[in-house]
């Protein structure tokens, strides 16, 4: 996709959560008198449209109750709320101040103006059709545009087919620079996000992402636009009623189809371990276990069993029902029943039954062979490019191998510090960071080929850390094997696309209208 690239201030946008719209607003569940039926004003039909998130309804309504009352407070918090959505920030908080600052609507109104603060210096670019919006902070994050573009088309195409909806757009993307600036604008603290390992969001219409340069190691950050996007179709489409264990479960199903195509949901390795393991043990997490957000799971461990436990239960579903029993879950939820009764009613089985099935299929996953679970670390926790907690569950005869082959690398004994890393790739085979250590000083020494054999198992079971997918793609060029190395080098961008690596990787073995661009960023990255 080709991107405009606009460079303005952003056009403000007022959002309020509904529940504390309907907190602020008794009204809105007030019964009628009996004997007596009052039709909905048009302030109490926009605060079920905007609870619905059926923003394009609510915005117009709240225009007619702007109309019918200007100085009604509930139908300028209306105003307010429908202006948080639509990315119209300005406008949201001088709505929401006119309402009254009064209760939980204070609570919002804070984010709101975090909000409006922080993405006062951003800029922003946007699809020639003008359906997607990407801003984001001036400066380096500019590199993420073409590729978020691409994968907002493509992941809106996929998602929208399954789930057998569109929605009308401009579809909304904020990039942050860093996890604080997440937390800022969300309910999440940033203990929150490096515990549970969420640095995105999906949240009143528009999707919350943390820029992959806020991370020590890259995380799937193309992908994680999919997710969110999965997220805000499903909630639109089941007018937010789908719980999370469902909205978890959908999005990590489809995350990854918008370039794998359908059907091949698989989970990575590492989630598959941590699934087997909790099966083995009896220690599967309810899936209520999940509410109010994974994100508040105490650990990146209890998340991944989440993600993998709904996603294998969707996929299950998805493979017996299809789009189908999908489309129709949705509806049913949206229809306000409950997300069980909803999966039993599509696929007319009771819930108890397809639970089982469930069980039984993870029971029947391939053996795995259980690869350590890498924690994302955010770049601001651990300073300089340290990766010392990554070694740390290391045994004490790896990690001397390790210091000893840093210290030849570091003065540039090549050979010698390979010699080293190999030693501790015997003790932990197939460990990323030690894998990533052997193939930097074999590359570096001319013996690209080891390289490729030490990272090709760790870019298969640890496909989110970007440092082996990178050097994989320069150890398979290297080795004379350039179609791989492109394909390689698409998903270290995917990942981390900062590094310069895999653009130079691209330069020569990249398609051939491509070669100029990646050259340019090769050689400015590089700098
Ligand atoms: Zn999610």
């Amino acid at each position: 996709m080709n991107a405009r690239r606009e460079t303005h201030r952003p056009r403000a946008r007022v959002l309020l959560g509904w529940v504390v719209l309907l907190a602020l607003c008794p009204a809105i569940t007030t019964h009628a008198q009996p004997g007596r039926v009052r039709p909905a004003s048009a302030v109490e039909a926009g605060e079920r449209a905007i609870a619905d998130l059926r923003v394009e309804e609510a915005a117009e309504l709240a225009r007619a109750a702007l109309r019918e009352r200007p100085d009604d407070p509930r139908a300028i918090a209306l105003m307010g709320v429908v202006a948080f959505h639509q990315g119209d920030y300005g406008s949201a908080v001088s709505h929401l101040e006119r309402a009254g600052n009064v209760g939980e609507l204070g609570e919002l109104l804070t984010t709101v103006r975090a909000t409006r603060d922080l993405l006062a210096p951003f800029v922003s670019a946007r699809s020639v059709d003008g359906r997607y919006q990407v801003w984001h902070a001036p400066g380096p994050d500019a590199l993420l545009v073409p590729y978020a573009l691409d994968a907002l088309q493509a992941a809106d195409r996929y998602i929208s087919g399954v789930l057998g909806h569109r929605v009308p757009g401009p579809i909304r993307l904020e990039i942050y620079p860093d996890a604080r600036s997440l937390a800022q604008v969300s309910s999440l603290t940033v203990q929150d996000i490096e515990r549970s390992g969420t640095i995105a969001l999906c949240k009143w219409d528009r999707l919350m992402v943390t820029s992959p340069r806020a991370l020590l190691h890259g995380y799937a950050w193309t992908d994680t636009i999919s997710h969110e996007l999965v997220h805000l179709i499903l909630a639109r489409a089941s007018r937010d009623r789908a719980p999370v264990w469902v909205q978890e479960g959908i999005a990590k199903y489809l995350e990854g189809g918008y370039r794998r195509g359908a059907g091949t949901f698989a989970l990575d390795a590492v989630s598959q371990g941590i699934l087997h393991e909790a099966v083995a043990a009896d220690a599967l997490l309810p899936f209520e276990r999940l509410h109010p957000s994974i994100a508040l799971l105490p650990s990146q461990r209890d998340a991944a069993l989440a993600f993998a436990q709904v996603s294998t239960f969707v996929h299950g579903f998805h493979s017996r029902y299809g789009n189908t029993g999908i489309v129709d879950v949705i509806r049913r939820m949206a229809a306000d029943e409950d997300a069980r009764d909803a999966f039993a009613a599509a696929a007319g089985a009771p819930f108890a039954e397809l639970e089982s099935r469930w069980r039984t299929d993870v029971r029947a996953l391939p053996s795995p062979t259980r690869p350590r679970l890498l924690p994302r670390r955010l770049v601001a926790a651990m300073g300089a490019q340290d990766d010392t907690a990554d070694v740390a569950e290391l045994g004490a005869e790896a990690r001397r191998r390790l210091r000893l082959g840093d210290l030849l690398y570091g003065r540039r004994r090549f050979g010698a510090a390979a010699h080293e890393y190999a030693a501790a790739l015997v003790i932990a085979p197939e460990d990323p960071v030690v894998a990533a250590r052997f193939a930097r000083s074999a590359l570096e020494s001319g013996q690209a080929e080891r390289a490729v054999e030490a990272l090709r198992p760790v870019v298969a079971t640890h496909p989110e850390y970007a440092p082996s997918a990178a050097l994989l793609a320069r150890a398979l060029e290297a080795s004379g094997q350039s179609a791989e190395a492109g394909r390689v080098a698409q998903q270290a961008i995917r990942l981390n696309p900062f590094d310069p690596a895999p653009h130079c990787v691209l330069s020569t073995a990249g398609p051939e209208r491509e070669r100029p661009a990646e050259a340019q960023r090769c050689a400015s990255l590089g700098r």
